[in-house]
């Protein structure tokens, strides 16, 4: 029996948390563990709570009970997932301090072991993978599959970052065998844009700038470019990394305004820069090749800022050749 199973035995009320504005992982994550506990503990209380996470993950079994607001009772079982320190919690953190025993299953390499019990396995590409292997295979049904394989194939870029290992093949490959619909999962949730979410992608492209001779590259979406196209930040998907795949790139920057001098920045590297070391000294956290945190100053200080950062390892590694 694994450590997760073991704390579900005894929980009559259960809670189920992810980050601040949930991805694919966490989603499919927070998703698969409701199924999957409602299995074991058919009799328990189970709450799932997510706030502004996005409409295109409506195909989830589960999507219409997330619950978005945080209440004052307490639960015996608090599971965070796919979450690397508490504040990400954000509000429903109170639920984690309720607890009367709580479990962390997450791959972040930052995470802080913020939990009472925390199984964190950094090299697993999704919070997805190292759940899976915290089931029992046999419970694992089609409506489990289909949560577990989203959460694969968003924090893989679909089989493509390199936290994509023979295991994950494995793992999605039996995930497969339970009839998901695959094709539909990838178009749908992964490729498909609106026709804004394409203008607003055609445009931050449009203005991004590249420095450290082509091997960095930036690009901000402002305020108000959020609302000449009508989007907002769950509509900024997939920017980063298309500045990530230009040719050339070592480490793409994307960062959008929150608030006057105020950034959410994300990063991504292709072989060398650690960005998870970056974002961690700026308050954030992450991968070694994906990672963010939040900035203040202009736009100059703070691409200045990451910039010092990132030149500092690309010399380095460039001392080591
Ligand atoms: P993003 O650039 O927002 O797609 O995030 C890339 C990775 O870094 C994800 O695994 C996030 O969970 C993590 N991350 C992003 N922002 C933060 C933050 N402020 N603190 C900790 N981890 C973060
Ligand atoms: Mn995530
Ligand atoms: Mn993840």
């Amino acid at each position: 029996m694994t450590k997760l199973e073991q704390m579900l035995e005894g929980a009559a009320s259960i809670v189920i948390l992810g980050h601040v504005n949930p991805d694919g992982d966490c989603m499919g994550s927070c998703l698969a563990m409701y199924q999957y506990a409602r299995k074991r503990r058919p009799d328990s209380v189970i709450r799932v709570c997510l706030k502004n996470f996005p409409g295109k993950f409506s195909y989830l079994k589960g999507y219409e009970d997330i619950q978005e607001e945080a209440g004052g009772e307490s639960f015996d079982l608090c599971i965070c997932l796919d979450c690397s320190d508490k504040e990400r919690l954000g509000d429903f953190g109170v639920y984690l301090d309720g607890a009367a025993n709580s479990i962390c299953v997450d791959h972040h390499v930052t995470n802080t072991g913020y939990a009472g019990e925390n199984i964190v396995e950094p090299k697993a590409s999704s919070t997805a993978e190292v759940l899976y292997g915290q089931f029992c295979e046999a419970l694992i049904d089609r409506d489990i599959a289909e949560c577990l394989y989203t959460g694969i194939i968003h924090d893989t870029g679909v089989f493509r970052y390199s936290s994509t290992s023979a295991k994950t093949m494995e793992i999605a490959g039996k995930l497969m065998g339970t009839g998901i619909d695959f094709t539909r999962i990838i178009d749908d949730s992964f490729f498909k844009k609106t026709y804004l979410q394409s203008q607003i992608l055609g445009r931050a492209l449009m203005e991004c700038i590249r420095f450290s001779e082509g091997k960095c590259i930036f690009t901000v979406v402002k305020s108000q470019d959020m609302e000449f196209y009508g989007v907002g930040p769950k509509d900024l998907d997939g920017i980063v990394d298309q500045l990530r795949t230009i040719d050339g790139v070592e480490c793409a920057i994307f960062m959008y305004e929150i608030d006057t001098h105020m950034y959410k920045v994300s990063m991504r590297s292709n072989y060398v820069v650690d960005v998870s070391r970056i974002a961690s000294f700026f308050g954030g956290g992450g991968h070694v090749r994906a990672a963010g945190c939040t900035m203040s100053g202009s736009i100059h200080d703070v691409v200045n800022n990451l910039s010092g950062h990132i030149e500092k390892q690309l010399l380095a590694v460039s001392a080591d050749d």
